[in-house]
């Protein structure tokens, strides 16, 4: 019996049987970021402001420099105007003024402010492709229309809004130097709204569209500030929503294994859900429009720091403190997410129109579309089985158009295209669609 056993494992037939393509790749770009650049005292700073406006909730007052949400308005957007400065105005700050209603708002309109910081690309056609990094400033106490009780929402998420601070600031820097290869345009987000219903994100997911951006990634960093579990600091939880449609994944999912390829695995906590079950995040509005997404959260949460009114009960200490914070962390969430923009920004536009053809047939084939680009190098074509979460490469193709998967079938895998730019950097991988074809005997069309 042990025998057989021997000589069933891992048998099942190579593919292809002969000639495996064996690609050399280019490696990822030089300048990654590293941990030291990060200013965890300045992100402390700005959490500190945030904390000091008393309550930040969405329905306190917009006028107030002192208390209330518009005094976070305030700081967060002195900060960017501050480091606009040392950019040579290259980054510009914009204090995006709207109205919204949801039951949270009871009803009625309500007045809401995001303030964004945008460096735009540097090429004419990839600069209309924006990455997105976004933490919202408001905050909520346990009553969640209460706009007078404090509510610091130091994790919640003025956490966020200091690592979406920090990255513009990191990465301003370097677009300063002129020497970035930021490409496509990338937006540094603060918004509101988000405990009333993620009405800000959402606001800003149709800002995007109206301004004719088409957004090529979104990271929504919400509670990313505390890791008090023993051993820290530990990996941050990455979410990633499946998508709807059956045998092919979503465009978040590519953006949460992109994430955690440039990051590395001892960095990133792939969580392939859309979030934490009961809650919601500002990375929705956009994966629901079926953009690509993901939500950055701290390993493992404490309820007692979330969404309560500061007070002590039977001897527990409830509230949303700055003490409760771990900058190690933060600084190493800050870190990741701007090391993801950097190389996203430089890299070529993804393929679009990705199908996978060849079934019943011993080669698959698979076909894409992209716009000519003299800085890609080309595509790698992705594989996996069926069973595992990333992608390894199966061969690197110059040009855009079609290839075949000689002696590979098309049941056994899943399958990607990605672009990959001369210095390296690789777009997130566009998932191929299958060919829609009736198995015989069904009625399926
Ligand atoms: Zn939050």
């Amino acid at each position: 019996m042990g025998t057989a056993k021997a000589q069933r494992a891992g048998n099942d037939p190579a593919e292809p049987a002969t000639n495996a393509p064996q690609p050399k790749l280019l490696s990822r770009p030089a300048g990654a970021l590293s941990r030291s650049d990060i200013d965890e005292k300045e992100m402390a700073a700005l959490i500190h402001e945030l904390v000091s406006c008393g309550t930040r909730l969405t329905l306190s007052s917009w006028a107030d420099p002192k208390r209330g949400v518009g005094c976070a308005r305030d700081k967060i957007a002195a900060r960017f105007e501050e480091i606009s400065k040392t950019t040579g105005g290259k980054l510009q700050v914009v204090v995006d003024k709207f109205e919204a209603t949801a039951e949270r708002t009871s009803g009625k309109a309500v007045p809401l402010e995001n303030v964004y910081a945008i460096l735009p690309g540097t090429d004419p056609v990839m600069a209309k492709t924006v990455f997105v990094v976004s933490g919202h400033f408001d905050s909520r106490p346990s009553d969640v229309m209460d706009p007078n009780a404090d509510a610091p929402g130091a994790d919640d998420d003025a956490s966020g809004t200091a690592v979406s601070v920090e990255c513009a600031r990191l990465l301003g820097k370097l677009a300063a130097t002129g020497k970035s290869g930021f490409r496509a345009t990338i937006l540094f987000a603060a918004v509101s709204g988000e405990e009333q219903g993620l009405l800000g994100s959402g606001h800003l997911a149709d800002w995007l569209k109206e301004k004719g951006y088409a957004v090529g990634g979104m990271l929504d960093d919400d509670i990313v500030g505390a890791d008090s579990a023993q051993g820290a600091p530990h990996r941050v939880r990455v979410f990633s929503g499946n998508g709807e449609i059956e045998d092919a994944d979503s465009l978040s999912r590519e953006l949460a294994r992109a994430v955690e390829e440039i990051d590395g695995r001892d960095a990133i906590r792939m969580i392939f859900r859309v979030d934490r079950y009961g809650r919601g995040g500002d990375h929705y509005p956009f994966y629901k429009a079926g953009l690509p997404a993901v939500r950055f959260t701290e390993p493992l949460e404490n309820y007692d720091h979330q969404h309560q009114t500061p007070r002590t009960e039977n001897g527990v200490e409830y509230g949303d403190f700055e003490k409760y914070l771990n900058f190690t962390f933060m600084g190493n969430v800050a870190r990741d997410n701007a090391e993801v923009l950097r190389q996203l920004a430089m890299a070529p536009a993804a393929p679009t129109d990705v199908r996978l053809t060849g079934a019943v047939t011993p080669d698959a084939k698979l076909s894409w579309k992209a716009g000519d680009d003299p800085e890609r190098a080309g595509f790698e074509i992705l594989w996996r089985e069926t069973t595992e979460s990333r992608w390894q490469v199966f061969d690197f193709v110059p040009s855009a158009g079609q290839t075949m998967l000689k002696g590979v079938s098309t049941d056994n895998h899943f399958f990607g295209v990605r672009s990959v730019g001369k210095n390296g950097a690789r777009s997130i991988a566009t998932p191929s669609q299958p060919e829609v074809r009736p198995a015989p005997g069904t009625n399926k069309k």
